[in-house]
């Protein structure tokens, strides 16, 4: 079966290769890059915009080099190459660089990531989803049960996650199915996403919202738990706290949550925390609780879509406590000074300096934006070059010019000008037309016009103008 679909796959692969030298990508790309009429006054004879062909490419090309990656990310690295000249292509083509540009520069200046960073990615997440479907999923079933026996003479998708240690065993299951009988529900459990009053946006004054969160919880019976719950991120750790108050008996407690958990979850871990936290208790009404988070709300309200393990215990713990109690899920607004809440808030930062975690257990999609931040971060710092110095990817893609001026000044920033060319090894330029002394660097022409390199990333339309006025445009 495996076979099979490697050789799909690979066919289209294949396909995509073999597109490269004309059909749909290129003329995609072509058709982009030459409109039969100018769109608009203004748009400069050249063709469409670098930010236009940068879209066209993200929307229209990309997707399908990156289409069914997981499988044919084990193909052979010449042909992975391949792929990745066919984006090198179109960020040549979006920033208008020469060939003899380092490809990390063009693709940096095309904010462009390179595939095998996107890959890992979307690789990563693939993998780990899989694996944390358990059992209810045949893929993820056959996944568990693999053995690498070696039968395949190429590299399988999945030895290749194995080779990469995927999945993480930090991932925490999710199951596909309801954890409750969708014919019994939760007939005694009610969410309130509003409070006495609807809130709109007129009523976004707090001493309003305060007022109206405040008659919601007088309403609340005297003999009722209410349960405070709040979670917060400080960078990347997590906390949960929760803060109770019943008959008069007033407690509270931090925890600390995985890190790279997020706000979302940390917000479900303190209900679930609140939840065991009073199980056994059974001398009271009602039981309140009361979140300022209204997606976990909503989360928790389409219970037949759950399948995270902290809102299954939560549902679970639900069901039993409702038995004998009303349960309301009571959304009430943050930072407006509401007692309990504000207890809550300040003390969940508190929760996230704590020391210790208790399982290290985080969710895939959690993970996957911990490995996207790393990813990001690594993407992010630009290509090592004696003379580039760009602060972020795609610096010159937004600038209010036209296409020629963008090509003109990433040129300069690169120090790869027009007029470049090697003789015996060495770097030699055209002489410059403004002083007529000195070869024209990247270096030199910013030093003839009185500009520092610093210039080119802080005012680069000044840096456009001064060229365009000393007539050094045919040099850059
Ligand atoms: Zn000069």
């Amino acid at each position: 079966m495996l076979e099979k679909v490697i050789e799909n796959w690979t066919s289209r692969l294949d396909y995509i290769q073999a597109s490269r030298g004309s059909p749909m990508p290129e003329i995609i790309f072509k058709i982009a890059r030459k409109p039969h009429r100018p769109v608009k006054a203004g748009t400069p004879a050249g063709g469409a915009e670098a930010v236009t062909l940068r879209d066209t490419y993200l929307a229209l090309i990309r997707p399908i080099i990156e289409y069914g990656f997981p499988v044919y990310y084990c193909a052979s690295a010449a042909s992975l190459e391949k792929l990745e000249k066919i984006q090198l292509g179109a960020a040549r083509i979006i920033t208008g660089l020469r060939r003899s540009f380092p490809k990390e520069i063009v693709l940096f200046e095309a904010d462009l990531q390179p595939l095998h960073l996107r890959s890992k990615n979307i690789l990563t997440n693939y993998f780990n989803k899989l694996s944390s479907y358990g059992h209810h999923n045949k893929t993820s079933l056959y996944f568990k049960n693999w053995h690498n026996n070696q039968r395949l003479k190429r590299n399988s998708p999945f030895s290749y996650a194995e080779h990469l240690q995927l999945p993480s065993s930090l991932i925490e299951p999710h199951s596909l199915k309801s954890c409750l009988s969708p014919s019994e529900g939760l007939p005694r459990v009610h969410f309130h996403f509003n409070m006495s009053a609807p809130v709109t946006k007129q009523d976004l004054i707090p001493a309003h919202l305060r007022q109206l969160a405040l008659e919601s919880i007088n309403e609340i019976p005297c003999d009722a738990i209410k349960i405070y719950t709040d979670g917060s991120r400080l960078d990347e750790r997590a906390g949960s706290v929760i803060y109770i108050e019943n008959s008069g008996q007033n407690f509270y407690f931090c925890h600390r949550n995985p890190d790279f958990s997020s706000v979302f979850k940390s917000e479900l871990t303190a209900i679930k925390l609140g939840l065991e936290a009073i199980i056994n208790e059974s001398d009271y009404g009602e039981l309140w609780i009361l979140s300022d988070s209204r997606s976990s709300l909503q989360h928790l309200h389409n219970w037949t879509q759950v399948g995270d393990k902290t809102s299954i215990s939560i549902l679970q713990n639900v069901k039993l406590i409702s038995k004998h109690h009303d349960v309301h899920f009571q959304w009430i607004p943050s930072h407006v000074d509401i007692f309990g809440n504000e207890q809550a808030g300040r003390l969940a930062k508190e929760g996230c300096s704590l020391l210790t975690t208790s399982s290290p257990s985080i969710t895939y999609s959690e993970h996957q934006s911990k490995i996207s931040r790393q990813l990001s971060k690594e993407w992010k710092s630009p290509p090592s070059h004696h003379w580039y110095a760009a602060r972020k990817p795609g610096s010159f893609l937004d600038l209010n010019c036209d296409r020629a001026s963008k090509t003109a000044i990433s040129r300069l920033a690169s120090g790869h000008t027009k007029s470049l060319s090697f003789f015996e090894g060495r770097k030699t330029f055209k002489f410059c037309s403004k002083c007529k002394v000195q070869q024209a660097s990247a270096e030199h022409i910013l030093d003839c016009l009185g500009l520092s390199r610093e210039d080119l990333y802080d005012s680069p339309l000044l840096v456009i103008d001064f060229l365009r006025v000393n007539n050094l445009m045919d040099l850059v």
